[in-house]
């Protein structure tokens, strides 16, 4: 008996730890694992020769800009960065043009992108405020829900009653309510003084959003979630009040998970100071204080996940706000990049490379009902996996990005433990930063 692919030699990681095996591949699933004393018959074989084996990440929250806005990026570009960097899921954001509210635009979307898309994907889509399409969305196994707390849907859910109801009704469907925080009125009324003072430098932007602002909407999106009594993800959690009230809203027994970027989590405002407009994102880059408070947030698992908030535009577009940053558009590309910086927050000692897999494959594939066939290794998962050397540095740069932003906020920075191989359902896609083979990702709809 012999097995499609063996890969030799693994150090096979998960949250519980690191584990020496041959990993079995049968039919683009794990078989199992053997020890690395035997010696089992396989058709491939990669040696993996001591490397380390993580399950592929599951980033839950990127914007592939495409439809409406392909020239910043699309699912063919934005999916490949993903693969070369270790990520063999994506789940897609709605907020395009036109944006994914209705079962036509999910299924154009879909199909589009099954031709394109070099990841696996799932897509999410945006909860209008009567929730008409709900039914058609749920009945095509759409991976969840997303409301904003701000913007122009925002109004009718700073309602906590309304905003339960609304997420009630969508838990009732079996779908993953995530909200977006966020505070129009102090956001939009910071920002109006600041730029009647003149202030056009890159400080003024994280003024504009400041921390009490994130508090009061990861707030009012906590209680509606304790309210409701319904499973919320949080999304973009950057600061230390927000974090304290997600714990206390966990100890009170609200069913919350959230999330917290890369960069929030590896970077602080002095980067915005350097980089001014290319490191312009929502919620900006924080305090010192902030950051650490993140990490260790996501230690004790209250962040319970790290997800990319890839959100591309050229780099003339970001430039447009070197001389007035109100000018920049908002957002950064994050998927290529996002394992190495998380392995040099291991380098750091802030991360263990359990805690990666753990907020990076295994709780955003549970959290939107991929597990266990994403975000593990475990026999019957689809064999979606990345191979680290952990002994190779190497320089991150923005001309080596594939996203077509072409940029990185990461630009210069050396990192210890470089993505080499990367296998989706048991095919080699990337190798050593280069895309190999056609596109096969495919659409992942949620089963009951
Ligand atoms: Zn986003």
């Amino acid at each position: 008996m012999s097995v499609d692919l063996l890969i030799r030699n693994a150090r096979i990681v998960s949250s519980a730890g690191v584990e020496d095996a041959h990993l079995l591949v049968e039919d683009g699933k794990i078989a199992g694992r053997v020890a690395h004393s035997e010696n089992p018959a396989a058709k491939r074989t990669i040696d993996a020769d001591g490397k380390l084996v993580i399950p592929g990440l599951v980033d839950a929250h990127a914007h592939f800009r495409e439809p409406g806005a392909e020239h910043k990026e699309g699912f063919f570009s934005g999916s490949a960065a993903a693969v070369v960097g270790g990520v063999t899921t994506v789940l897609v954001m709605p907020t395009d043009n036109p944006a994914t509210r209705t079962a036509g635009e999910y299924l154009a979307k879909a199909k589009m992108a099954e031709e394109v898309t070099h990841a696996d994907f799932g897509l999410l889509a945006l909860a209008t405020p009567d929730l008409a399409h709900l039914p058609e969305l749920a009945a095509l196994g759409v991976l969840g829900m997303e409301f904003f707390l701000i913007g122009e849907n925002a109004e009718a859910l700073w309602d906590v009653d309304l905003l339960a109801d609304l997420l009630r009704r969508t838990a009732a469907r079996h779908l993953v309510c995530s909200i977006t925080p966020g505070e129009d009125e102090i956001t939009t009324r910071r920002t109006d003084a600041l730029r009647r003072a003149g202030r056009r430098d890159p400080k003024a932007f994280a003024e504009s959003r400041p921390s009490v602002a994130e508090a009061v909407a990861v707030e009012h999106a906590c209680a509606a979630a304790y309210e409701a009594d319904a499973r919320v993800h949080v999304r973009q959690v950057s600061t230390a009040p927000a974090v304290d009230s997600l714990r206390f809203w966990r100890s009170v027994g609200a069913r919350l998970s959230a999330e917290a970027t890369p960069h929030n989590l590896a970077l602080t405002d002095e980067e915005l100071m350097r980089q001014g407009p290319f490191a312009k994102m929502a919620p900006p880059l924080r305090t010192k204080s902030d950051r650490d408070a993140l990490a260790r947030a996501a230690r004790e698992d209250i962040i319970t996940m790290v997800a990319t908030d890839h959100a591309p535009h050229l780099a003339s577009e970001k430039e447009r706000g070197r001389a007035d940053i109100w000018e920049a558009p908002l957002g950064v590309p994050g998927l290529q990049t996002m394992l190495p910086i998380l392995l040099r927050e291991v380098s750091r000692g802030s991360l263990s490379l359990g805690d990666i897999v753990r907020l990076a494959s295994e709780n955003p594939a549970k959290v939107f009902g991929l597990y266990p066939a994403k975000g593990a290794l475990l026999p019957g998962s689809d064999a979606d996996l990345v191979i680290v050397d952990p002994d190779v540095s190497f320089v991150i740069r923005s001309e080596d990005q594939i996203s077509k932003a072409a940029h990185t906020l990461f630009d210069g920075t050396e990192v210890r433990g470089k993505p080499v191989l990367t296998v989706l359902r048991g095919r080699e896609v990337a190798v050593d930063g280069k895309i190999v083979g056609d596109p096969g990702g495919k659409l992942l709809t949620r089963v009951r």
